[in-house]
């Protein structure tokens, strides 16, 4: 990107940013031995009418560069918990999961603010995951105290992306998650790849060693959905269970996915 384009840009996401204009879209993750809707991923949107509709890989990264991460997590934590208690009135008991930028962790105050809007928004801090990548600039290590601290609070915390980029075996070692999520780029072709299986296998024992729940991200199919049971992983989130929706969509797809689990994932599963 050229400087003026960056530039032009950075001032759309702020516009954007300042005056609402951003949105939030949901995407459930449900549980592979019962079919309930474990909690949502909020993911963030950006329509805009100059840009268009611009991509979180192409903002997110803009946004952690020049200082505007903090206020688009705020942003979010905020659309989100408004959303969580419409849910609930709805009777929709779910968690929620949000992505966070490894820069936000770099500030030792950080879980506070992310308890004072949990304390704000009267949501339990044990209904949120965040989930965490690392990134080139940002290693997640050294970040042991910070993490400790959202566990004491009682919230979750997930690899996202796991075995791909800079996550790695010694972040699992070192750091207190609760969730390993493996990276679709390994769900993918499991069905038909032996080496791919074998690794997304050794990934779903290798939470359930170290006391974790394991996610398989991006399950597109059917064969991929009963696969992921099959090798008994706990949590799967993709397309073939919903694409991300937008908030009102969630109580119509819930309907839907509870008869499709009843009659393609239950246990038999003939027909899935
Ligand atoms: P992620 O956390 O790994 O999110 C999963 C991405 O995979 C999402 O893309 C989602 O739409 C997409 N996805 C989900 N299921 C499937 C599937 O079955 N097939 C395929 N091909 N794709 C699927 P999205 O929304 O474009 O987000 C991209 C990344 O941007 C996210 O990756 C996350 O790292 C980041 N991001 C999104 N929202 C936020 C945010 O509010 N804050 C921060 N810091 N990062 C965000
Ligand atoms: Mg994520
Ligand atoms: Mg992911
Ligand atoms: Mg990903």
């Amino acid at each position: 990107m050229t400087e003026t384009v960056e530039l032009g840009l950075l001032d759309g996401f702020e516009r954007a940013l300042i005056n609402d204009r951003l949105h939030l879209v949901y995407q459930p993750k449900i549980c592979l031995k019962t079919g309930k809707l474990v909690r949502v991923e909020a993911l963030v949107r950006w329509d805009d009418p100059e840009f268009g509709q611009v991509p979180p890989s192409r903002f997110v990264p803009l946004a952690e560069r020049h200082g505007l991460i903090d206020p688009l997590t705020r942003w979010g934590m905020d659309a989100a918990f408004h959303q969580w208690h419409r849910w609930r009135a709805d009777g929709i008991d779910c968690g929620l999961a949000f992505n966070i930028s490894a820069i936000s962790l770099k500030a030792l105050d950080f879980p506070d603010l992310v308890e004072a809007k949990c304390e704000e928004h009267l949501v339990p801090p044990g209904m949120l995951v965040l989930e965490l990548t690392e990134s080139a600039t940002q290693p997640l290590a050294n970040l042991l105290d910070t993490l400790t601290r959202f566990r004491i609070k009682g919230i979750g915390l997930a690899i996202d992306d796991f075995g791909t980029g800079y996550s790695s075996l010694m972040q699992l070692r070192q750091l207190p998650f609760s969730e390993l999520k493996i990276d679709r780029f390994f769900i993918n072709d499991a069905v038909e790849n032996a080496d791919s299986r074998a690794i997304v296998k050794a990934m779903i024992d290798l939470a359930h060693a170290l006391g974790i729940s394991a996610t398989a991200e991006g399950v597109e199919t059917s064969a991929q959905l009963r696969l992921m049971s099959e090798m008994d992983c706990d949590i799967a989130q993709g397309y073939r269970i919903a694409r991300p929706l937008e908030p009102d969509a969630l109580p119509e797809w819930l309907d839907a996915w509870q008869r499709d689990w009843e009659q393609n994932c239950t246990p038999s599963r003939q027909a899935l």
